[in-house]
């Protein structure tokens, strides 16, 4: 294993596992791609062991800060420990359902992704670097949960930025029959292989059922409501929703689910553009007493930013207008980019556009099983509020 030794070592002292290539001593094109490097600091002493990678942002990535071979025994533990954090903090329920299983660098695992819906396991290699170690992570997930189903999801942008290629299928078992997973007591059909991200957002889990808790019957719109979770739980408390997404396919999936659960009769959905269907709605003057706002990131790069802010800044004033008054919007953002403080800032300043005045009801993040290390903030990436608006 190559040595490389850093100018700068505060920050991965500090706990952060990223080293970017102006912090290298050498330039990090004398690696190989992909391969096992050993950190030092000014003085030789050992930060950790990671991979490089040169044609990334992130030269390194480390994957522990202790002299230890990078094995299958090192990989067993780590997916190990990931188990036992959830089975302590979200359950053991949860853990034998559908959760986010592996976290990437929250799980002390850079570039790997493992969300268990059922018997059905779906992967994500995000990195060259942790894609190398695909057999052995691939035999240890198998081995660990005898899974009916293996799904490799390996079409995130970030392989391109990795230079590694795009790839998405089945590597064990089929999809004949779609896993269901439950949601409290929603239960949602998943497709792990034609969805968006793995097939379903279960970051937003926690979110969607406090905002189940706010609900008692009533009206509601689902912005960007993807396979129907967020209104399917308002639904079984009684309320009336409208589901908008632009994607055809996630409102058909959205359409078995609200079935699945036997609220058919209070959930339809409109496939059009969320930011043109508000506009339409405010001209028609009717109100609501919730609105879930669940975007994609608009911040895809920090270069993004300010647009990101100003759909956001839109699409929060345009749904503020169409709440009852003491009624509730719930609203997330789920762009790294996008600070807790940006988004709020944002928030106020929508409230200023819509004439509107927010009480937060709860402040959140993403669920437990997307863990968020204090050191990396990168880590934390989901802001949702529950407001009262008034
Ligand atoms: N709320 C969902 C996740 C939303 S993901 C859940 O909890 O499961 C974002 C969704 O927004 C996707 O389904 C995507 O098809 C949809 N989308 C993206 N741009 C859109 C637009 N301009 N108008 C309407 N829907 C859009």
């Amino acid at each position: 294993m190559e040595t490389v030794a850093l100018k700068r070592s505060a920050r991965i002292l500090g706990g952060h596992p990223w080293i970017f290539s102006n912090e290298l001593s050498t330039s990090p094109k004398r690696f190989a791609p992909g391969s096992l490097v050993r950190a030092i600091d000014r003085q030789g002493v050992l930060l950790g062991i990671g991979y490089i990678n040169p044609h990334s942002l992130i030269s390194i990535r480390l994957l522990t800060n202790r002299d230890e071979p990078i094995d299958e025994g090192f990989f067993r533990a780590r997916i190990l420990s990931a188990i036992e954090y959830r089975k302590k903090v979200c359950g053991e329920e949860k853990v034998k359902d559908s959760l986010r299983l592996v976290f990437s660098e929250a799980d002390f695992l850079p570039g790997l992704i493992v969300d268990k819906y059922g018997g059905c396991l779906a992967v994500q290699f995000l990195t060259l670097g942790m894609e190398g170690f695909r057999e052995i992570i691939l035999r240890l997930l198998d081995e660990l949960f005898n899974p009916k189903t293996i799904v490799l999801r390996n079409d995130g942008s970030s392989r391109a930025l990795e230079g590694i290629g795009l790839e998405k299928t089945v590597i064990k078992g089929d999809l004949t029959e779609l896993p269901r997973i439950a949601e409290g007591s929603a239960v949602f059909e998943v497709n792990p292989l034609l969805g968006q991200k793995t097939g379903f957002f279960l970051d937003q889990c926690e979110n969607r059922l406090a905002l189940k808790g706010l609900v008692k019957g009533g009206t509601g719109l689902d912005i960007f409501s993807y396979t129907g979770a967020w209104g399917i739980q308002a639904a079984l408390n009684d309320a009336k929703i409208t589901g908008i997404d632009s994607s055809a396919d996630a409102i058909n999936q959205a359409i078995k689910n609200a079935g699945i659960n036997g609220v058919s009769d209070r959930c339809s959905y409109v496939k059009a553009d969320a930011f043109a269907f508000l506009r339409e709605n405010a001209a028609s003057g009717n109100t609501y007493d919730f609105i879930i706002l669940d975007p994609p990131a608009f911040a895809k790069s920090r270069a993004r930013l300010k647009e990101a802010l100003r759909a956001y800044r839109d699409l929060n004033a345009l749904s503020m207008r169409l709440v009852k008054k003491g009624g509730v919007l719930a609203t997330s953002s789920c762009s790294h980019h996008v600070s807790r403080e940006a988004f709020t800032d944002t928030l106020n300043m929508a409230a200023r556009d819509a004439g509107k005045r927010l009480r937060v009801i709860e402040a959140r993040s993403q669920a437990k099983d997307h863990p968020a290390l204090l050191a990396v903030p990168e880590t934390e990436y989901l802001k949702c509020f529950l407001l009262e608006v008034s």
